[in-house]
C-alpha cells in the first residue's frame, strides 16, 4: 500500500466512525476489528494521487455572500440553496474575507433562547431581542474570519486529514500563490467520493471477479423461461423534453461571480472598448515574450521577406451566419459570450432573405453553416434553412451548431424531425465525455441534457453509418491546454459514449480554445494569459497554414456585417475596416451581389490568430 493511499484510508475510516475515534485508531495493526476490513490486501490496481483541485467544486459554482448582505438574506440565500454555509468576499476585489455558516446565526449569549418559544414572558422577551439582532445584522458581523482554507495544489489526502482532525465540514480552497484569492470549496462529501475512486481504484484487477454473482454449473434454473437477459438502460429522459435550461442557466449566473464582474463592466465601459481593452491585454503578454505580432511571427517562421499577410486565393466554399446571440445555455469559455441575456442581438429576416439572395447568385458556396448562440431559437433558423434546401437541393450542405440541450427548450419538440426532413448535418458541442467535467464548463446538468439528445438523435437516424444523417461531436478543453490527437480521442469518444449510453456519432472534432472574450477574461483572471499565448505560439504548426478556415469562409453577424471568421466576428474586424477601426461600418450584405467578389481580398489578422496555427488547428 502506498503512503497517500494508507493516509487516505485513515481519512476515510475516521470520516465513517467519528472523530473522537480516530486517535484509538492510530495504530491500525493493534485494532483486529479494523485491519480485518481492509481492502488493500496487494499491490493496488491502479495509483492514483488526486489533488483537492480534482475533487472540489470550483469557484464558478460556489455560492458565495459579500459581507454586505443582511443576515436576512443569507439565511433564505442558504435555505434555498440547500447548503449550510458560504464563503464571503469583497465585492469588487474578489477576495476572500470570512466564511458564514448556520451556526454564526445563534449568538452564543443567547444560549437556548432561539429554541425556547414556549418559555416564560422573561424568555419570549429574550428571543425576541435576539431575532431583532439577527435580523438587522450583516454578514459582515456574523462571519468567522478564521477560515480554514487550503491551496488547491495540495493532495487530498492532506485535505482529508485535516477536516478529520479539526472535525471540519468544509475547505475553503484559495490559489496557492495568493492565499485571499477563492478557487474552490471542498466539503466532507467530496473527500467521501474521492475516497471511494481511490479505493475501487486500489482493488487488485481480480478481485470483481473472485466476487461474481455469476451461478456455477450445476445451479442453473431449468425454468428457463424465468431467465431475463438484462440490457443497458437508454438513458433518455423525456421529462426534460420540453423543459426549458434557461432559467436554470439564469440562476447560475446570478451567482457567477466572474459573469456578474463582465456584466458591469460591460455596462460602464461598453463592448468595443472591452474588447480594446483584450487585444491589449494579449499583445502585452507578446511583447513580454518578445513577439512583435502575429504577421511578423509568420515571416520569420515562413521565411519571407515581409510580414506574411493571409489572402483568399480562391471564392468562398463556405458561408457561415451566425444568426443571433441567444443561448439557452452560458458556458465558461464561450467565444461569443452568449447567454439567455442576450435577447436583442437576433438577425432580422430582412437580412436572412439577402444572405439567401447571396447564396443564390454565389455558386461557389457549397456548405451553409449555421451558428448562433443557439441558432434553431432563432425563428429565422427554420426559414433559411428550408429556404436555402429548397433552391440548393441536395448540392449544399446545410450544418446546425447546435449545443444538443437545446432539443429540449419548449417549442422544439420537432426540431429533430425538422433537422431530419432537410438533411441538416448536426455539428453538437461536447466537451467531455464525463459528466463532471461537461457541468463545469456547460452548467449544471447539461451533460445529462446532452446525452438525452444525442439519444434522441440516435433514434431519428442521426450517426447510424449510411443513414445520411450526419452527427458530428465537438471538443475543446476544459482549460488553458491544447486538444489532444484527434484520431485518439476520437476512439475513446466513441468507446465510452457507446458504451456507457449506446450513442453513435460520426466524427469527433477538436478545437483549440481562442483567447478571445470570456475565455481571455478566463485566463486573464488567473494571470495565465502569458502562459496561454506562450503555448500557441511554441507549438505554431506550419501545416496549418494550408487549411485555415478563412481561406474559404465568409463569416456573417446577426447584423448583416461580414466578417472572415467568427473569431475576427467577436473581436468586430470587419471585412471592408481597418482592424483598429471600431467606428468603421465595414461591409455588410447588401453592399455586394454575390460573395465569390471577395475573392482575393487580404483577410485581417492578429494576435487571436495564434490559436489556429498551433498543434492541429482549429476546425
Ligand atoms: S458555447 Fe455555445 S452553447 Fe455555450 S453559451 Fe456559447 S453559444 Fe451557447
Ligand atoms: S482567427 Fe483563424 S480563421 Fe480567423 S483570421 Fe485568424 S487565422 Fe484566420
Amino acid at each position: 500500500m502506498t503512503k497517500t493511499m494508507t493516509r487516505l484510508y485513515w481519512a476515510a475510516t475516521a470520516f465513517l466512525l467519528g472523530p473522537s475515534v480516530v486517535s484509538s485508531l492510530s495504530q491500525p495493526s493493534s485494532n483486529p476489528k479494523v485491519s480485518s476490513q481492509r481492502v488493500f490486501v496487494s499491490t493496488p490496481a491502479k495509483t492514483i494521487r488526486r489533488l483537492v483541485s480534482d475533487c472540489m467544486t470550483p469557484r464558478n459554482k460556489v455560492h458565495v455572500l459579500t459581507p454586505q448582505t443582511t443576515s436576512d438574506e443569507a439565511i433564505s440565500f442558504l435555505l434555498t440553496r440547500g447548503i449550510s454555509g458560504a464563503p464571503v468576499v469583497d465585492p469588487d476585489s474578489g477576495k476572500l474575507m470570512g466564511i458564514i455558516s448556520s451556526s454564526d446565526f445563534m449568538f452564543k449569549d443567547y444560549s437556548g433562547a432561539l429554541l425556547n418559544m414556549e418559555g416564560s414572558e422573561e424568555s419570549l422577551k429574550g428571543f425576541v431581542e435576539v431575532a431583532q439582532k439577527i435580523c438587522g445584522t450583516t454578514v459582515e458581523e456574523l462571519m468567522s474570519c478564521n477560515v480554514f482554507t487550503i491551496a488547491d495544489t495540495e493532495p487530498m489526502a492532506k485535505a482529508a486529514d485535516i477536516m478529520a482532525r479539526r472535525n471540519l465540514h468544509r475547505l475553503v480552497v484559495v490559489d496557492p500563490k495568493d492565499e485571499e484569492k477563492l478557487v474552490g470549496i471542498l466539503t466532507r462529501s467530496d473527500v467521501m467520493r474521492d475516497v471511494m475512486t481511490t479505493v475501487r481504484a486500489a482493488l487488485p484487477e481480480h478481485a470483481a471477479a473472485s466476487s461474481s454473482l455469476l451461478p456455477d454449473y450445476g445451479t442453473t434454473s431449468v425454468d428457463i423461461d424465468k431467465i431475463r437477459l438484462s440490457r443497458a438502460k437508454k438513458w433518455r429522459r423525456e421529462d426534460l423534453f420540453g423543459n426549458s435550461l434557461v432559467d436554470q442557466t439564469l440562476d447560475d449566473l446570478t451567482t457567477d461571480q466572474d459573469f456578474q464582474i463582465t456584466q458591469q463592466r460591460l455596462k460602464t465601459q461598453g463592448a468595443a472598448a472591452m474588447t480594446k481593452e483584450e487585444r491589449l491585454q494579449r499583445r502585452r503578454a507578446l511583447d513580454d515574450l518578445g513577439i512583435l505580432s502575429f504577421e511578423s511571427f509568420l515571416q520569420q517562421q515562413l521565411d519571407t521577406s515581409v510580414p506574411f499577410t493571409l489572402k483568399r486565393k480562391v471564392p468562398p466554399k463556405v458561408l457561415q451566419i451566425n444568426i443571433g446571440l441567444y443561448c439557452n445555455q452560458a458556458c465558461a469559455h464561450c467565444h461569443v459570450e452568449s447567454s439567455p441575456l442576450r435577447t436583442e442581438e437576433q438577425m432580422t429576416t430582412d437580412i436572412c432573405a439577402q444572405c439567401l439572395e447571396l447564396l443564390k447568385s454565389s455558386p461557389s458556396i457549397t456548405t451553409l453553416d449555421i451558428t448562433g448562440g443557439a441558432p434553431e431559437l432563432n425563428p429565422a433558423f427554420r426559414y433559411l434553412v428550408s429556404c436555402a434546401r429548397a433552391m440548393r437541393g441536395e448540392d449544399l450542405e446545410i450544418i446546425d451548431r447546435c449545443n444538443l440541450t437545446v432539443l429540449q427548450e419548449p417549442g422544439q419538440e420537432d426540431l429533430v424531425a425538422f433537422l431530419k426532413e432537410h438533411k441538416v448535418r448536426v455539428v453538437a458541442s461536447l466537451p467531455c465525455y464525463s459528466a463532471e467535467n461537461v457541468d463545469q464548463q456547460r452548467g449544471n446538468g447539461v451533460f445529462e441534457r446532452s446525452i438525452a439528445a444525442l439519444l434522441a438523435l440516435n433514434e431519428a437516424g442521426y450517426g447510424h453509418p449510411g443513414s445520411g444523417l450526419v452527427l458530428d461531436l465537438v471538443y475543446n478543453p476544459l482549460g488553458a491546454f491544447l486538444p489532444p490527437d484527434q484520431t485518439k480521442l476520437q476512439a475513446k469518444y466513441k468507446e465510452e459514449l457507446d458504451e456507457n449510453f449506446g450513442i453513435l456519432f460520426d466524427s469527433l472534432f477538436t478545437m483549440t480554445n481562442m483567447p478571445i472574450k470570456r475565455f481571455a477574461d478566463f485566463l486573464y483572471r488567473r494571470g495565465e494569459l502569458k502562459e496561454y499565448m506562450d503555448l500557441l505560439q511554441r507549438n505554431f504548426n506550419k501545416d496549418t497554414m494550408k487549411t485555415l478556415m478563412c481561406y474559404e469562409t465568409i463569416s456573417i453577424g446577426y447584423d448583416g456585417k461580414m466578417y472572415d471568421c467568427d473569431f475576427n466576428q467577436q473581436l468586430g474586424y470587419k471585412i471592408g475596416a481597418e482592424k483598429d477601426d471600431d467606428a468603421a461600418k465595414g461591409m455588410t450584405v447588401f453592399d455586394i451581389d454575390s460573395f465569390e467578389k471577395l475573392q482575393g481580398q487580404a483577410i485581417l489578422t492578429d494576435n487571436h490568430c495564434f490559436g489556429c496555427t498551433a498543434g492541429m488547428g482549429s476546425s
